[in-house]
């Protein structure tokens, strides 16, 4: 099988390295409109529960992956300028996204994948002048914008709605000793950020404010320079002095893309392209990879007896129908965080620290009381004593009408 992977980012080199892991003799391109050298954003966090599937799937990456992360344990949550730390039961890893591009570089590299950096296509159909226009399969990795989804998109059901709270991606050098969330009110407006350690030498800021501060603190009249000042600012006390670093950290309107469908014929998306998760949940990334892992199953797995020439397409279809549900769970968390997100200053004002904190970590309806009790003891105690446990906390205003265009 010939395999045409549009996009080189996670999703697209993981899933190169595990075909041609699987089947040497498929010849695997990969096309990357950037240098090998080059990326948005800073570091990721890569969770406990995905890196178990990314071990499995393949020992090597896993192991160099580990070698290059970054382990916390602690986080802190700041609820106007009440600190409370939280000791959770698995250790999050933080890598830097060059660093994790070139281990997945590399390897792809060494097992055979065709890695074409600097190439960017604009349509699938230019595939042909690259020598793939026969590629049984055609991947759309290509992450939020796709080129390989715009094509089809109302063969793909594609539907596009953005988030009300505006955010940026920074880093900054003051390497933080442990992750922090912290919102504050400042000036009559709510900010958060969500910053953590991913090497010895830098660490992630995700800068974020809602939509009411956007305006009235003049943030949509403003430059990106500007903008950045402005949350050097709020967050002075904690970047002690050290500016934050711009990467292309354009402020934007979190995308929210789905897609009815995850193939078009032998197009097929993954990974960003097919839905975007909200940062929120930190989990981007390794969604993407585990799209990466069940896309190399499906087309790799052995033929049943009964059908012995199973074709790409039956093969496609038998992705989409196994990695839709468990996506689907993910997506909802997704769902529920950001939608939690969109009225976090309604919340914080609202709110004891520890009345936000709970309502902050069963917001996704993940971690219910039972499971807060077991992974979170002294947390759940200080719950106790403040009564708040076995008590939905009301959303300060109907979720749904919070979402946007
Ligand atoms: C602020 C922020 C913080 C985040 N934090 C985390 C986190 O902590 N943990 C986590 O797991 N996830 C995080 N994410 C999400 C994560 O970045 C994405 O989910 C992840 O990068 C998706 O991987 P992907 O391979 O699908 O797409 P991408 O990483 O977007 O890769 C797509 C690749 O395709 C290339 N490309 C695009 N168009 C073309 C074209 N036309 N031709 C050729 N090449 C093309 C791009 O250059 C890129 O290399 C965060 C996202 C944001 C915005």
């Amino acid at each position: 099988m010939k395999v045409a992977i549009v996009g080189g980012g996670p999703s697209g080199l993981y899933l190169a390295i595990l075909l041609k892991r699987r089947q040497p003799d498929w010849p695997v391109s990969v096309i990357e409109q950037n240098s090998a050298d080059s990326t948005f954003g800073f570091g990721v966090v890569l969770a406990d529960s995905g890196l178990n599937r990314l071990q499995a799937a393949d020992p090597q990456v896993f192991e160099q992956l580990i070698a290059k992360m970054n382990f916390n344990r602690v986080q802190t949550i700041e609820v106007q300028h009440h600190p409370i730390d939280i000791q959770h039961p698995a250790k999050g890893g933080a890598i830097a996204r060059i660093d994790l591009l070139h281990v997945l570089q590399r390897i792809a590299q060494d097992v055979g994948v065709d890695v074409r950096f600097g190439m960017r296509i604009e349509h699938p159909d230019e595939l042909s002048q690259h020598g793939l226009a026969d590629a049984d399969v055609v991947v759309g990795a290509d992450g939020v914008n796709s080129v390989v989804r715009g094509a089809y998109e109302k063969e793909f059901g594609t539907t596009k709605s953005f988030l009300t709270n505006h955010f940026a991606w920074y880093g900054t050098a003051r390497v933080f000793t442990k992750s922090a969330l912290v919102f504050r009110e400042w000036q009559g407006g709510s900010f958060v950020a969500h910053y953590y350690p991913y090497s010895t030498t830098a660490s992630t800021f995700v800068a974020e404010c809602d939509d009411a501060t956007w305006h009235s603190l003049g943030l949509h009249a403003m430059s990106n320079e500007q903008r950045q000042q402005v949350f050097e600012q709020v967050f002075a006390p904690e970047l002690d002095g050290e500016p934050l670093i711009s990467n292309h950290s354009n402020w934007r309107q979190f995308p929210v893309t789905q897609n009815a469908h995850w193939t078009v014929g032998k197009h097929v998306l993954m990974g960003d392209a097919h839905t975007t998760a909200h940062f929120s949940i930190g989990s981007g990334t390794r969604i993407a990879m585990e799209d990466a892992i069940a896309l190399a199953e499906a087309l790799t797995a052995p033929a049943p007896a009964d059908e012995p020439d199973l074709s790409a397409l039956a093969r496609l279809e038998n992705f989409a129908q196994t990695r839709g549900p468990a996506k689907d769970k993910l997506l909802n968390a997704s769902r529920k965080s950001y939608l939690w997100y969109e009225q976090f200053g309604d919340w914080m004002r609202r709110y004891t620290p520890y009345g936000f904190i709970h309502a902050f970590m069963t917001r996704t309806g993940r971690l219910n009381e039972e499971r807060l009790q077991q992974q979170y003891p002294e947390l759940f105690a200080q719950f106790q004593r403040e009564g708040l446990t076995q008590m939905a906390l009301a959303a300060p205003e109907p979720l749904e009408s919070a979402h946007a265009r």
